[in-house]
C-alpha cells in the first residue's frame, strides 16, 4: 500500500507530464511569435435577419500558421488567456475589425453591416480598455454605431460598477453590446438587469437540439421572452438547418447566425455573399 502511494507521489516526475509542460512553453512562444508576425487574420460569418437578408457579420479569430495552416481559436484562446497574450491578441483584432467596418462605410452595397467583435473578459477588465476602442475608433475612422462588443457572463465576475461605467462610455458614442453564449453561464438575473446590454445571444448549445429537446426549446423561448421583457435584441448562434431557424422565428427571434446561412469564411468570400444576400 505505502508502495503504492509512493509511486503516487512519484507522478510529480511523470515524463508524459513533462512534455505536456514542454509543449505548452512551445506553443506560448509560437503564439508570441505569431502575434509579432502578424500570423492572425480575421473570418467573418454572417449575421443574418428577416428574410435571410445579411445585417451584419461576426469577426473570428484565426491563426494563419505557418506550417500547420488556418487553426481555429479553440486551440489556442484559453493559452492566449492564460498567459495575458489574449491582450496584444484582442488589440489587433479590435484594430483589423474597425479598419474593415471603415472599409465598408464606403462601398454602397456593404455600408449597411454591423460587425461584431468578441472580447474576452481579461481584456474588458484592463483599465485602459475604453481609452484603446476609443482611440481604435478614431484612429480607423470605424462608424461606431456598427460596432457590436460581445461579452461573456464572465465578465460579470468582477466589480458590477465598474463593468457598466466602462459600457456607457462605449455606449455614449454609439458602441453596442451583446451577451454571448447566453444561458450557459452563471450571472445572475440581477447583473443581467444592471448592464446597459443591447443583445442576448441565445447559445448554440440550446439551438442544436431546439426541436427534438423540449427542455432546450423551453430554455430558447425564455431567453426570447426575457430579451423582449427588458427590451434587448435577441440573435440566435449555431443555426444549421431551416427548420431551427423556423423554430426561432416562431418563438420570436428573428436575427440568426450559423452553417445553415455561412460558414466563417475569409473577407472576400463574406463580403460578396453580403453583397448578394443585402
Ligand atoms: P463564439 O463567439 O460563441 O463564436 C461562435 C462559434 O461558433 C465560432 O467558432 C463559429 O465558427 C461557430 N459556429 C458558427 N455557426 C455554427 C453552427 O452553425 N454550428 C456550429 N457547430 N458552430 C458554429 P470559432 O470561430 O471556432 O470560435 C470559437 C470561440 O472562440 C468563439 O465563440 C469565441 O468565444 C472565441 N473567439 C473567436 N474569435 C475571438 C476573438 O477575436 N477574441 C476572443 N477573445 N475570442 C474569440
Ligand atoms: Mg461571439
Ligand atoms: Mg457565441
Ligand atoms: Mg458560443
Amino acid at each position: 500500500k505505502s508502495k503504492e502511494r509512493g509511486r503516487n507521489a512519484m507522478c510529480f516526475f511523470d515524463p508524459t507530464m513533462q512534455t505536456v509542460v514542454v509543449e505548452r512553453v512551445a506553443m506560448e512562444a509560437a503564439l508570441r511569435r505569431g502575434i509579432d508576425e502578424a500570423q492572425f487574420l480575421l473570418h467573418y460569418q454572417a449575421q443574418v435577419g428577416a428574410g435571410n437578408r445579411v445585417t451584419g457579420a461576426e469577426a473570428l479569430v484565426r491563426w494563419q500558421h505557418p506550417e500547420r495552416g488556418i487553426v481555429a481559436p479553440a486551440e489556442f484562446i484559453t493559452l492566449a488567456e492564460e498567459s495575458g497574450l489574449v491582450l496584444p491578441l484582442g488589440y489587433k483584432v479590435l484594430e483589423d475589425a474597425c479598419a474593415r467596418l471603415a472599409r465598408w462605410s464606403g462601398e454602397p452595397e456593404l455600408a449597411h453591416l454591423t460587425l461584431a467583435v468578441n472580447v474576452s473578459a481579461q481584456q474588458f477588465r484592463q483599465p485602459g480598455f475604453v481609452g484603446d476602442v476609443l482611440s481604435i475608433i478614431g484612429r480607423t475612422g470605424a462608424d461606431p454605431n456598427r460596432l457590436k462588443l460581445e461579452l461573456t457572463e464572465s465578465v460579470v465576475v468582477d466589480n458590477v460598477q465598474d463593468i457598466i461605467d466602462k459600457m456607457a462610455a462605449l455606449k455614449a458614442v454609439g458602441v453596442s453590446f451583446s451577451l454571448d453564449d447566453f444561458g450557459i453561464g452563471y450571472s445572475s438575473l440581477s447583473y443581467l438587469k444592471q448592464l446597459p446590454l443591447d443583445e442576448l445571444k441565445i447559445d448554440r448549445s440550446f439551438v442544436r437540439d431546439i426541436l427534438i429537446d423540449p427542455n432546450d426549446a423551453v430554455i430558447a423561448r425564455t431567453i426570447v421572452a426575457l430579451a423582449q421583457s427588458l427590451g434587448l435584441d435577441v440573435i440566435a448562434e449555431g443555426v444549421e438547418n431551416e427548420a431551427q431557424r423556423d423554430f426561432l422565428e416562431r418563438a420570436g427571434c428573428h436575427a440568426w447566425q450559423g452553417y445553415f446561412f455561412c460558414r466563417p469564411v475569409p473577407v472576400a468570400e463574406f463580403e460578396a455573399f453580403a453583397s448578394r444576400n443585402g
